[in-house]
């Protein structure tokens, strides 16, 4: 299983993008689609009209509004080049109310000439060729469901927090992980509410005996600050401060950029 890092950053920060990653196992899975992560797609050299299958972990706009460009141009293309393979689109409840109305909306949205199908997802496994995917709900805001996601295959496995503060879910959601990657917006030195700091990601990292640490969705404080000497005081294994495009091979000794 190989994870790139489509954005790193939140919704305006200045160099990286925001929330998005691109997770290949016998599929090419995006989760989250946060301004910006939609060129740094262009750039992996994935052609975007394969991909079949968007998780989202939540639908505040910094994971999500490029969907928007995404999706637009998956139209366009299907009517005048090729039509595109179906499109299955996972998420927390309130998924389907708040793409039908997108659908319903949005100019040219309501008719695709290709199938989308919405899938509404929170505490069971599924699964997606031979990927295992479990979602579990994170602590993190209170007008909606926001989801962690565990994504298995070929034994090796990843988790994503999303948008998270600590919790048991988090904790369970990583359990002996490959690679976590963590909600680190704040700096230890200045926390801030519905998010963790980088202090927190090492400390759910260490009870959950993750074998590495990926610190990501930086607000620029954060940014600024050494979150990996802060994250490292409680977690002793590898840490890895995310920057968009970087590639994990997940379970492997090797990084490549
Ligand atoms: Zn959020
Ligand atoms: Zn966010």
């Amino acid at each position: 299983m190989k994870v790139t890092i489509l954005g790193s950053g939140t919704n305006l920060h200045p160099t990286r993008a925001a929330a998005g990653y691109l997770i290949q196992t016998d599929e090419p899975i995006l989760l989250d689609f946060g301004p910006r992560t939609l060129s740094n797609l262009l750039k992996t050299g994935v052609d975007r009209h394969t991909i079949q299958h968007l998780l989202f972990t939540h639908y505040h706009v910094d994971h999500f509004s490029d969907f928007l460009t995404f999706f637009f141009d998956a139209i366009c293309h299907s009517k005048f080049t090729s039509i595109r393979p179906d499109l299955t689109i996972y998420g927390p409840p309130g998924t389907k109310r708040i793409f039908r109305s997108m659908f319903r909306t949005f100019p040219n949205f309501s008719d695709p000439p290709f199938r989308v199908i919405l899938k509404e997802v929170k505490e069971k496994p599924f699964v997606i060729g031979k990927t295992i995917i479990m979602p579990l709900p994170m602590t993190h805001s209170e007008k909606q469901v926001c989801l962690g996601y565990r994504v298995e295959y070929e034994r090796r496995s990843a988790a994503f927090s999303g948008d998270a503060m600590v919790s048991l879910n988090l904790v369970s959601l990583c359990q002996n992980v490959d690679l976590a990657i963590l909600d680190c917006s704040f700096s230890s030195h200045e926390p801030g509410g519905s998010h963790m700091n980088a202090q927190e990601c090492g400390k759910v990292a260490k009870k959950a005996k993750t074998k590495k640490l990926v610190l990501s969705h930086f607000y620029e404080k954060a940014d600024r600050s050494n979150v990996v000497t802060q994250a490292r005081q409680f977690f002793k294994g590898p840490i890895v401060k995310g920057k968009d495009l970087l590639t994990l091979n997940v379970g492997r000794t090797t990084i490549a950029d």
